[in-house]
């Protein structure tokens, strides 16, 4: 489809909106240069609801009068024809809603935006000395009116300008070039033309998006579609997901193109979100925005210093969760080893517990087995243990058990293994050890607890122990076992406590006693 078929098809469209019959007429008669204020007061008063909105307007903040205008012939010479016109215009195009067809394109939300565009136009365009700002509103809000043209004569088609206005960020104008070959600017200027619209209307149509090829000598119309270019900017702060770029490219481009400086820039930015909210009001209109511009950018600041933290923030924490998880497991394993300790050493004596003899014995008796060679076990009792701590309680009692587990520890070798069995009853793993060398060891040791006194602050101690032997050698052996070994250095203890205490017995396998 050429250009030329697009139009004519656009332009003999059943979609094509038709003008309310006021909004027709008073373009007509506001192109003819001998028409009277009076002539257009009283056209626009035929249409009585229209009126009354007009007045409506009229009286509100949107003008701030301080008088009250009472008819539409008053509203005319106070407000002047082109506000006049441009609030018909606006009431009439407000009422535009979707085709006959289902339609993607969201008309709420065209006409909120649009609203919007207008107000600000309209703000722009106060800030500039010398210039009527009444045509801003009107141009504002019909700016994109080629948009809504385009969306309900082609809903198709639109559908596809929508779909990659949004999956690829284009351009809008580009985005419709690639399916219409042409943009809503031409479409809007050539529907605007066919309903007579004055150049004062058609230009922001026509160049609101590009200000610079306006070549026309019309300040007016320079000035208004420059504003009409800089509103899109500007709401853009509002209704897009990056205000913080849009409220740049205004300041700097609104100072570029109408030398707006600081405080004027400030009072638009601040009355903005107001005077939309106003606005809606006014034209019977849903605006869903109403945070003010600073609002609005001081949220995305923090949105995005919150992108910004969370990704530091993720980075910090996962090298402080490392270094503390390196450190957990660092403390982790130095409390399990205390912990392992705590679990394998008696509280009373500082010495292995049964626990640890447990183990330390089946490690034993398999390098034992291993290596081919001889185990040997020492259970040790202390004598009378009962009546001593009956005679010099129970106290004095432990600590004699801890001075005895030392003296005991301090005789045997380095890899000999002591352990307290339980109460009064040691144990000592003398591995490598034959019997005849384990009975060495036990009398050994046997005569050092004889002749060490225990002394505390107050007395000296002496106890004596009785000590059964046996030994293995688990290699050899068919039936050894580690409960044997136990068992028969146990039976040996019993016989040395039996055959009268303080003294050494080496269990042997006839039932023949060896004893010292
Ligand atoms: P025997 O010569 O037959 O071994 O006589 P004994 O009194 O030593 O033996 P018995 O088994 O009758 O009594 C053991 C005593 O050891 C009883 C208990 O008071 C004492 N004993 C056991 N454990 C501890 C302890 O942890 N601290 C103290 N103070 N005494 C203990
Ligand atoms: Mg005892
Ligand atoms: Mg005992």
């Amino acid at each position: 489809m050429t250009q030329d078929e697009l139009l004519d098809k656009i332009l003999s469209s059943t979609e094509l909106p038709t003008l309310p019959t006021v909004a027709s007429k008073l373009i007509t008669l506001t192109a003819k240069e001998e028409a009277t204020l009076a002539d257009i007061g009283d056209l626009v008063s035929r249409d009585i609801s229209l009126s009354a909105k007009i007045l409506k307007v009229s009286n509100s903040a949107f003008y701030s009068f301080p008088q009250q205008i009472g008819s539409i012939q008053q509203a005319v010479s106070i407000l002047g024809m082109n506000a006049v016109r441009s609030l018909v215009l606006s009431f009439s195009f407000l009422n535009i809603k979707g085709g006959k067809t289902p339609n993607r394109f969201d008309f709420e939300i065209f006409w909120e935006k649009s609203l919007a565009s207008a107000v600000a136009a309209r703000l722009i365009l106060e800030k500039v000395k010398g210039i009527d700002a009444e045509e801003g509103f009107v141009t504002g809000l019909l700016q994109n009116l080629g948009e809504l043209i385009l969306a309900r004569t082609f809903p198709e088609e639109y559908e596809k300008v929508l779909q990659d206005v949004s999956d690829n960020q284009t351009d809008t104008c580009a985005a419709e070039q690639a399916v219409f070959s042409a943009d809503h600017t031409l479409v809007g200027t050539r529907v605007a033309k066919r309903w007579g619209f004055p150049e004062s209307l058609i230009a922001p149509l026509e160049f609101h998006h590009e200000p610079e090829k306006y070549t026309g000598n019309n300040t007016n119309i320079r000035t208004t579609i420059k504003a009409v270019y800089l509103s899109d900017h500007l709401i853009n702060i509002l209704f897009s997901d990056r205000p913080e770029v849009y409220h740049k490219k205004f300041q700097k481009e609104a100072n570029k193109l109408l030398g707006l400086t600081g405080e004027a820039l400030e009072s638009i930015l601040n009355q903005l979100h107001l005077r939309v909210k106003e606005a809606g009001t006014y034209f019977n209109l849903k605006v869903k925005s109403s945070k003010s511009v600073q609002e609005i950018l001081q949220e995305a600041n923090i949105r995005l210093s919150l992108i910004n933290l969370d990704y530091d923030q993720i980075n910090k924490q996962l090298v402080q969760a490392k270094i503390n998880l390196e450190n957990l497991t660092k403390a982790l394993e130095e409390k399990n080893k205390i912990l392992d300790n705590l679990a394998n050493i008696d509280g009373l004596t500082g010495i292995n517990n049964h626990r640890f003899f447990q183990n330390a014995l089946d490690q034993e008796i398999s390098r034992a087995n291993r290596s081919s060679s001889s185990i040997s076990l020492l259970f040790i009792d202390i004598d009378f243990f009962k009546k001593f701590n009956d005679t010099y309680g129970h106290q004095i009692g432990d600590f004699v058990l801890a001075q005895f587990a030392k003296t005991i520890l301090e005789n045997i070798r380095q890899y000999d293994v002591l352990a307290r069995y339980g109460g009064e009853e040691f144990v000592v793993i003398l591995p490598e050890t034959n019997t005849e060398e384990a009975l060495a060891v036990a009398e050994k040791l046997r005569i050092v607890i004889e002749s060490t006194i225990f002394r505390d602050t107050r007395e000296e101690y002496r106890v004596t122990a009785s000590f059964g032997q046996a030994c293995g050698k688990p290699a050899l052996e068919d039936n050894f076992t580690k409960d044997t070994l136990i068992n028969q250095a146990d039976q040996a203890l019993y016989e040395a406590k039996e055959k009268g205490r303080n003294r050494v017995v080496a269990f042997t396998p006839k039932k023949k006693w060896f004893s010292f």
